[in-house]
């Protein structure tokens, strides 16, 4: 092997690279220019991977204008799973990957909200109270897989799961273990809403893969912080709805990324849409709420464009023939409201118009 492999292989060897080999923006950040042919003809700006928001509901919502706005992926984290499974095979954009129904303890969240659609909720019985009823060994596994065969059935990609111990019953540990594990058991990472006290303990605890929101109704002890972290469990942030809704609700999630994300947590961007009003598309608010959460120039276009949940494919970014393209040149990199309010204005380009600056 000559030395020249050598060193190649040693460059590309993400232990051994010096912590800087990429840009401000991340690795995949290319200036580019916009062909002369087209509706911006010779534009200048900066090419990254698709952008993903990590958490919509497409039956509450506009996704042509989701499009538009910039979103080239969603993740759609709860409704009728064949509603949603058809939605997302007639589309071409957003590229759509899906939860399917809400699975939920009887007479759980969200079940009977005026939002919710039909179909979307599926209840699940304590696995504590099948083990202790007679028939056990036929009832235990039943309902549980059952539920997440279904969703798979159905093509979803994760498994969602809903704790809100503010409005109704929740899942038991036992259960929600049990969940986890047959959603596993077919390589379905599973994805929980965790709301009121406890909550999100109790979805760290049982090994739920990533929080649908950044937790917002408490402030999470260091110690709990770091062990979702270095669990490997994601927080999709959502935090423009809380600075939307509730400033100290938004304190306090902002809080809890800033720790998750000290921590070396996994961030994904997302923002709940279909959830009352917010920006059709990449969401501004979101950002700056990021950025404040202190996510750097670099973090915030990961955030963006994690393939979540999807596995990633370092030398393949692309999503399906396009990217993105945000126009002008990139604010200094260390102004992170600047870089947050820029990367807003990214749009969907086909990379076949994009071409070397
Ligand atoms: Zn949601």
């Amino acid at each position: 092997m000559s030395e020249t492999t050598t060193d190649a292989a040693a460059a590309t060897d993400g232990d051994a690279a010096p912590l800087q080999q990429h840009g401000p923006l991340g690795p995949h950040a290319r200036r580019m220019r916009r062909s002369l042919n087209g509706d911006h003809p010779g534009q200048v700006g900066t090419m990254l991977p698709p952008f993903i928001d990590h958490h919509v509901h497409l039956q509450l919502g506009d996704a042509d204008a989701w499009v538009r706005g910039g979103l080239a992926g969603v993740v759609d984290l709860g409704g009728n799973p064949a509603t949603v499974a058809a939605i997302a095979g007639a589309r071409y954009l957003p590229h759509v990957r899906y939860a399917g129904a809400f699975l939920t303890a009887p007479g759980g969240y969200p079940g009977g909200r005026p939002w919710c659609p039909a179909g979307a909720v599926r209840e699940i019985p304590s696995v504590s109270d099948a083990a202790t009823a007679s028939h056990a060994h036929d009832a235990l596994p039943g309902a549980v897989t059952a539920a997440v065969d279904e969703q798979l059935r159905f093509g979803a990609s994760v498994i969602k799961v809903a704790l809100n111990a503010t409005t109704g019953p929740v899942f038991d540990l036992p259960t929600l273990r049990a969940i986890v594990a047959a959603a596993h058991a077919v390589e379905l990472p599973v994805a929980v809403h965790a709301e009121g006290a406890g909550m999100a303990a109790l979805a760290i605890d049982g090994g739920a893969d990533v929080l649908v929101h950044a937790p917002w109704n408490e402030r999470l002890d260091d110690g709990l912080v770091r062990r979702a972290a270095s669990a490997g469990q994601a927080w999709i942030s959502t935090l423009a709805i809380q600075v939307r809704d509730d400033a100290d609700a938004a304190a306090v999630a902002i809080d809890n990324v800033r720790r998750f994300h000290g921590a070396g947590g996994r961030v994904l961007y997302g923002t709940d849409l279909g959830n009352g009003d917010l920006a059709e598309g990449v969401n501004a608010a979101e950002l700056a709420a990021l950025a404040r959460a202190g996510l750097a120039a670099s973090d915030l276009v990961a955030a963006l464009t994690d393939p979540w949940p999807a596995v990633p494919n370092p030398s393949d970014p692309v999503i399906d023939g396009v990217a993105t393209f945000v126009p002008g040149e990139p604010p200094e990199a260390s102004d992170t409201d600047a870089v947050a309010a820029w990367l807003a204005t990214g749009r969907i380009v086909p990379t076949e118009e994009l071409e070397h600056a």
